[in-house]
């Protein structure tokens, strides 16, 4: 992610008239908040389960697009998701970058009949983030927040939403891959995993079938805050807000100064889908070799899982 001014993008953005996926009533929510299933997905999210996620996926080591670390992982995540009932596509797309053409792979996850087309418009919500990490040449770097943190945590929300089939059904989870840029964000360098996802979804027609996205990055810092961009959808963000209040989470969410670059824009900016990311920028080892499994923990990433949860149960029906 950047803090570049999204001059570009905006200009070729077109408005979102939607407003995210539409409310339930209280009624509704408060029902589905206290069936059997909602207990069970909960307890599936632990602090030591997403750790030990976290251990796994920097276990790899770096992950840059196009690498050996970035291929072992796809297939571990793969074989994961696939064991808790997913059905995974690969979304293969070579793109031209600064140091010559990459092969990039999107991996999209889809539960039951959600992999099958159907359900109206705005029924359906994307979950993202990114697996790759950024290549440096000068340090060994893990990204066990940036890049590390969103994968553990999306695998591990992986089996927690497959004990309700219905919810889970409703949901892609999208692991983007080249979120980082090989030299610098421009409209040409950087997020080549959510341009491309959003162009195919914006080519297909099917991108109306989703009334929100959600992304997540650099979730997993021992003092979470999240610093969610100031152009983020009121809708979205009054629905963040009151979700991390009934699970007792107000006070992890903030807003940063300005919009953040990020894979959640082109969601927004091509594929026309309201969109929101849930970051947390004030991280001092951004970017550098420091950014490793000290610096992370498993229940930071619990805390944003749970309030998505939460949006989630809320927002779809
Ligand atoms: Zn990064």
């Amino acid at each position: 992610m950047n803090r570049a001014v999204l001059t570009g993008w905006l200009a070729v953005s077109f408005a979102v008239f939607a407003v995210g996926c539409s409310r339930r009533s209280a009624s509704e929510g408060e029902a589905a908040g206290t069936s059997p299933a909602s207990v069970v997905a909960e307890s599936v999210l632990t602090d030591e389960g997403i750790g030990q996620r976290l251990r796994e996926v920097v276990g790899f080591g770096p992950r840059a697009s196009g690498s050996e670390g970035a291929k072992q992982l796809r297939e571990w995540m793969i074989r994961g998701l696939e064991e808790s009932g997913w059905k995974v596509e690969r979304q293969v797309f070579v793109s031209t970058t600064p140091q010559g053409e990459v092969e990039f792979v999107n991996v999209i996850a889809r539960f039951g009949a959600g992999g099958e087309g159907g359900g109206g418009k705005g029924s359906r919500a994307i979950l993202c983030t990114h697996y790759d990490t950024k290549k440096f040449s000068t340090i060994e770097f893990l990204g066990a927040n940036d890049g590390g943190s969103g994968t553990a945590g999306l695998l591990e929300f992986a089996r927690a939403l497959a004990v309700e089939p219905r919810l889970a059904s409703r949901v892609d989870l999208v692991f983007f891959d080249g979120e980082e840029a090989v030299q610098q964000f421009s409209e040409s360098d950087g997020l080549y995993g959510s341009r491309y996802y959003a162009q195919q979804l914006r080519q297909s027609g099917e991108a109306g079938r989703y009334g929100c996205a959600i992304l997540w990055d650099m979730i997993g810092d021992k003092q979470l805050g999240l610093t969610v961009p100031s152009d983020t959808p009121v809708e979205l963000m009054r629905g963040l807000e009151e979700a991390a209040g009934r699970v007792g989470l107000s006070g992890r969410v903030g807003r940063f100064s300005g919009p953040i670059l990020d894979d959640h824009v082109p969601l927004q900016h091509i594929a026309g889908i309201p969109s929101m990311d849930l970051i947390d920028f004030d991280y001092l080892p951004w970017h550098t070799a420091d950014d490793g499994l000290d610096a992370v923990s498993g229940a930071s990433v619990r805390e944003v899982a749970l309030m998505t949860l939460e949006m989630l149960r809320d927002r779809l029906r």
